[in-house]
């Protein structure tokens, strides 16, 4: 099938681009993500993929770069979503559902794109790389993708690619391709470093225990060390007070012209 691939970036698009093509599907990638932000994180996520997609011979189409529309509805959302739970980006990105709404805009502007691109160019279906990541919903991705390829009139090529992120992982390093560290807008710019805040916190707490519990450890045995040697003085003088009575008797026997 000629199939046009939205992908979010390059190390995302490694696995499924191979995994479709070894289904038969005759490829395109379109990069249609006005989610990212800054401008310059989405410009350097397309490089990124545009130079791996090069040398796979692989199109790539550029769809439009719109964080306005973006900010008009996934924006509009999470920022709803920011203020249900007092504005803790922590507790956005760590409570079950907190950000479903949002990213099931983000997906639905960024595949709408990708399949009315696809009818427009002659294409007969649409996929996404977007199912390749454990952080990502997938079901409402395939949702979204199904609803979109529907209003354009293509078909939908949903995968669950997630099987393979570890391997994404693995091959994009060796590529030396680079790997941004959150998902692509603003919220979940901040929720990453709220979770590295928090992550980097906890293990400050971990250490500071093990800490704790190395030195009551220490003071422990040292009480210990303290008690066995004050026993061992206590034996030491009774001995020796037991020497000195029998030393006495004995002198006061030889005193009395007693043998012993
Ligand atoms: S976290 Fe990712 S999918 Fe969700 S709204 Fe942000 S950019 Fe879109």
């Amino acid at each position: 099938m000629k199939l046009l691939l939205h992908a979010c970036c390059g190390p995302c698009s490694l696995e499924p681009v191979r995994i479709l093509r070894a289904e038969g599907h005759d490829l395109a990638i379109h990069y249609a993500n006005s989610n990212i932000a800054p401008a310059e994180e989405h410009a350097r996520r397309l490089a990124t993929l545009r130079a791996w997609a090069d040398g796979e011979g692989l199109p790539v189409l550029e769809g439009p770069y719109d964080p306005a529309t973006w900010e008009a509805c996934a924006g509009r959302v999470g920022e709803a979503a920011l203020s249900a739970v007092g504005g803790d980006v922590l507790r956005l990105a760590t409570e079950e559902g907190a950000r479903e709404a949002r990213c099931r805009a983000c997906y639905r502007l960024r595949l709408s794109e990708t399949a009315r691109t696809a009818a427009e160019q002659g294409f007969d279906g649409v996929g996404t790389t977007l199912s390749v990541s454990p952080y990502q919903f997938s079901d409402v991705i395939r949702e979204e993708l199904v609803r979109a390829a529907a209003d354009a009139g293509v078909r939908a090529v949903f995968e669950d690619f997630r099987p393979f992120y570890d391997e994404a992982v693995r091959r994009s390093r060796a590529l030396g391709m680079y790997r941004q560290n959150y998902c692509g807008c603003r919220f979940s710019q901040a929720e990453a470093e709220a979770e590295r805040v928090a992550r980097k916190k906890a293990r400050a707490a971990e250490r500071a225990a093990a800490a704790e519990a190395r030195a009551a450890e220490q003071a422990d045995a040292a009480a210990e060390r303290a008690a066995r040697k004050a026993e061992r003085a206590a034996y030491d003088a009774k001995q020796a007070r037991k020497r000195a009575v029998l030393k006495a008797l004995r002198e006061q026997r030889r005193g009395n012209g007693e043998n012993e």
